[in-house]
């Protein structure tokens, strides 16, 4: 099929990827339809819980008799897929993701959703990140970075966020292209984030069109993504030299979106030496160890701070050599940040608030610091 209005457009990129959509909630639903736009019809389900009856008002792919049924998320989604789309190929597993700082699964319960999660990995070209919980995408997120030098086609980690008036769009390092992932900008482990918190602070409140917003957008930087010559390992848009880098346009590393601005924000980004996640010392941790290294980040995520180094941005003067040989000291930390910081700022520039709140995620030591840099980047 050749689109008269965009004859390069290869449609068929798109309508043979193998999705796996790692939550069928919010974010779920919304990326699942808009797969389905682009005429995707390979994807798999991946949730543990019920449709309840807040759901359907958001979730667009559950009715209220899906909530009265007490019917599964991951199920309900499939069959509501196969009702719009007879011919798709769709799965749905019924599966509780492991969190780091969440050791309530049995051993063996655990070894056996580890493996499945890896299997699904392996089975998939794009693996997308959308659960409701910050912790729930670390293990995707490593398992998806540990693939990127074992394998020919690895798949595509693609992280959606949402904040209350705000989201996130993010794609992380694919084979020799490199960028950030999901935990890039953290500081501290990924820990129990939701126990003690009250039935709207587990899920994320938002503006009801936020999640509309930051489905669309991350299918639609996918869909460049397979429309560009480089497919997943495209470099990043970072300027309007490169817009039509795609057929469709941009391929940014990330795009955050701003509702109360009506603002997109395409971002650059590279990956973090000491990341929690997809630095050198825990990938080669995970290479060493593989699932028992999971079994124990499970048990006790603080572990993974350690390993890393990053548990030494605090501390004055420390120096510290880990198990992977490598060094760590305050002064190269701050050097990075640096470096991360004025690469987002070449694209964003435009947009002090949106700089702002970039920062915010930085520990108040480097708050301060950061902010006067955005600050100073910008305004240069
Ligand atoms: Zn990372």
């Amino acid at each position: 099929m050749q689109w008269r209005v965009l004859p390069s457009l290869q449609p068929e990129k798109m309508k043979d990827l193998r999705v796996l959509l790692l939550g069928a909630g919010t974010l779920g639903c919304g990326v699942a339809r808009a797969l389905m736009g682009w005429g995707c019809r390979r994807m798999t389900f991946v949730d543990a819980g019920k449709v309840s009856y807040s759901n359907p008002v958001r979730q667009s792919l559950f009715t209220h008799r899906d909530a009265a049924e007490g019917r599964k998320k991951a199920t309900a989604a499939r069959e509501a897929v196969e009702a719009i789309l007879p011919d798709a190929e769709v799965a749905d597993v019924v599966l509780d993701i492991p969190m780091p700082g969440h050791p309530h699964q049995s051993a063996d319960v655990l070894r056996g959703n580890l493996a499945k999660l890896q299997e699904l990995i392996d089975a998939h070209d794009v693996v997308c990140m959308l659960t409701d919980s910050r912790e729930s995408r670390w293990v995707p997120s490593l398992l998806v970075a540990a693939q990127q030098k074992e394998k020919e086609s690895p798949p595509l980690g693609l992280t959606v966020a949402l904040g209350f008036d705000s989201f996130l769009v993010s794609r992380q390092t694919y084979k020799s292209a490199l960028a950030a992932c999901y935990f890039c900008n953290d500081v501290t482990a990924p820990a129990d984030s939701l126990a003690f918190r009250t039935l709207d602070q587990q899920c994320t409140v938002t503006r009801p069109g936020i999640s509309g917003l930051a489905s669309s957008v991350a299918v639609e930087l996918l869909a460049a993504l397979t429309q560009h010559e480089a497919g997943f390992a495209a470099p990043s848009w970072t300027g309007l030299e490169n817009l039509y880098s795609s057929p469709l346009g941009g391929v940014p590393h990330q795009v955050r979106g701003y509702a109360a601005e009506y603002t997109l924000s395409p971002v650059e980004t590279e990956p973090f030496s000491r990341c929690i996640c997809c630095s050198p010392q825990v990938l080669q941790r995970y290479a060493d160890e593989g699932m028992s290294f999971l079994e124990k980040v499970i048990a006790d995520s603080s572990i993974l701070e350690d390993v890393s180094c990053v548990c030494h941005h605090n501390t004055e003067n420390h120096t510290n050599r880990n198990d992977a040989g490598t060094t760590c000291d305050k002064e190269n930390m701050q050097d990075s940040f640096t470096a991360s910081l004025i690469v987002t700022t070449k694209v964003s520039r435009d947009s002090k608030v949106a700089l702002r709140k970039l920062s915010l995620r930085l520990p108040s030591g480097y708050r301060q610091q950061r902010v006067q840099i955005i600050l100073l980047c910008s305004e240069g």
